[in-house]
Parts: C-alpha cells; sequence; structure tokens
C-alpha cells in the first residue's frame, strides 16, 4: 500500500516528472536510508529515509512499543469517559501509532502499538496462525469439558462463524492458559459463557513470539527490541 517505485515517489513528492526525476537519479543527486541510488525500480516505503540534493524528503521512524496494559484503561485512541492506552505512553510519536489487537477495558496485558501498518497487519492476519496467550481467572472450577470444546471450536451464530481451534490448559481449579490464534469480539469471555462461567480477571501474556516484559510495572511500556520486531511470529 504504501510501498512506491523510487522514481513514482520522488514525482510525487516533489510534484516533478518522471523523466527528471530518472535524469536526477543518474547525476547521482538521491540517497535512499544513506546509500546513492540510481535504480528507479528500486522499491521505498513510508520508512525509507530519502534525499535529494542532501534535502530530506522523507524520514519516519518506525515505531514498535509494548503497553502492559492496566485494567480500566480502554484500547483505543479516543476516548471522552475513561483513559486511552495513548495516554500512557512516553513517546513523541504516540499520536502517530495503532493498537495491534485491542483488549477490552477490563482486560490488562501485552498491548503492542506502532506505525507500521504492514507489520501489525501480519501480526492479526488469521493466515499466519499468531497464537496469543492469554491467563484467565474464572468464577466457578473447570473440568476437563472445557480443553476439548476450545479445541473443537464454537459456533457463534450472531457472526455465523466456528472460532479457531484454541489451545487450553488448566492451571488450577479456577485458573486457564488459553491460546487464541484469532481475536474476535470478547472472544475469551464468550467462550466461557458457553459453560455459564463468568470470567474475573483476564490478563494476555504474549503475542506470538513477542512476552509481556515482566519487569514492566502496569502501565508502563518501553519499545520492542529489534529481535521482538523481527521475530514476531
Ligand atoms: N477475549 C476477551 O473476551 N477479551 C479480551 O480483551 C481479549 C480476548
Amino acid at each position: 500500500s504504501k510501498r512506491a517505485r523510487l522514481d513514482r515517489f520522488i514525482s510525487q513528492h516533489l510534484k516533478i516528472n518522471r523523466k527528471n526525476v530518472r535524469l536526477m537519479l543518474a547525476k547521482g543527486q538521491v540517497r535512499v536510508d544513506g546509500e546513492l541510488a540510481r535504480d528507479i525500480d528500486l522499491i521505498v516505503d513510508e520508512f525509507s529515509h530519502i534525499c535529494v540534493n542532501d534535502e530530506v524528503i522523507q524520514a519516519k521512524q518506525a515505531s514498535y512499543i509494548m503497553l502492559h496494559k492496566p485494567v480500566g484503561v480502554v484500547s483505543a485512541t479516543v476516548d471522552d469517559k475513561h483513559k486511552t492506552v495513548i495516554e500512557l505512553l512516553k513517546c513523541d510519536d504516540r499520536n502517530s501509532l495503532h493498537i495491534v489487537g485491542r483488549l477490552d477495558l477490563n482486560t490488562s496485558g501485552l498491548l503492542l502499538l506502532t506505525n507500521d501498518g504492514r507489520w501489525s497487519k501480519q501480526l492479526m492476519d488469521p493466515e499466519y496462525k499468531v497464537g496469543k496467550l492469554y491467563r484467565v481467572e474464572l468464577q466457578n472450577p473447570l473440568t476437563v469439558e472445557y480443553i476439548s470444546a476450545f479445541a473443537k471450536g464454537m459456533y457463534f451464530e450472531f457472526e455465523d462463524i466456528t472460532t479457531l481451534p484454541a489451545e487450553l490448559e488448566i492451571v488450577d481449579s479456577h485458573t486457564a492458559l488459553v491460546t487464541l490464534y484469532e481475536g474476535r469480539y470478547h472472544q475469551i469471555k464468550r467462550m466461557f459463557g458457553r459453560f455459564r462461567n463468568p470470567v474475573v480477571g483476564l490478563h494476555r501474556i504474549s503475542v506470538g513470539q513477542i512476552v509481556l516484559d515482566k519487569t514492566l510495572a502496569s502501565g508502563q511500556s518501553r519499545p520492542l527490541t529489534p529481535e521482538e520486531i523481527k521475530h514476531k511470529l
């Protein structure tokens, strides 16, 4: 979407025709990510650092943040009733970020935010089968029947969908670990609702290979490491 051929990108940005852009490239007047660029076919994206005649025409930094979301803070960029997760962030570019997979108001744990649309799209695409791990506290005791019901999938009439196979592990009588490979509306609460067993606590531990940093207190955030950004799936 935000990828373009270099000559087209410069032509649109500087409002000059492609023939002149090709001349500039041939004369060595263009740099992409610090390197001299002479190839019109080079594909650039919204995060490519682009200079023409030593003037920066694009220098956008990709940001990837993990937040330990507290209960009572809303996964939205604006809200008139509750504090938003964006307001908890310290980074300067917080208003350019979007949320990668929302959590309910009363859910806590790992929330990812980025300005890189291609990255977040991959994480959320069911095709990639990215597992999201939750710790769930229940009001009533669990039984082994839950395990097969989650593995089999549940039909939801409202959306006319059957949930993808999910993993459920019983930790103790009232605690389960659940891994989902999709994110339907209030999915975990609705799945336990089938057993008339209210969820009294819900916490996300990880998304793919990205695990909530144990040193982050509730409400705190930090940038992802290069390894976390790369090995997300
Ligand atoms: N399932 C829910 O019901 N709520 C969440 O926040 C995440 C998964």
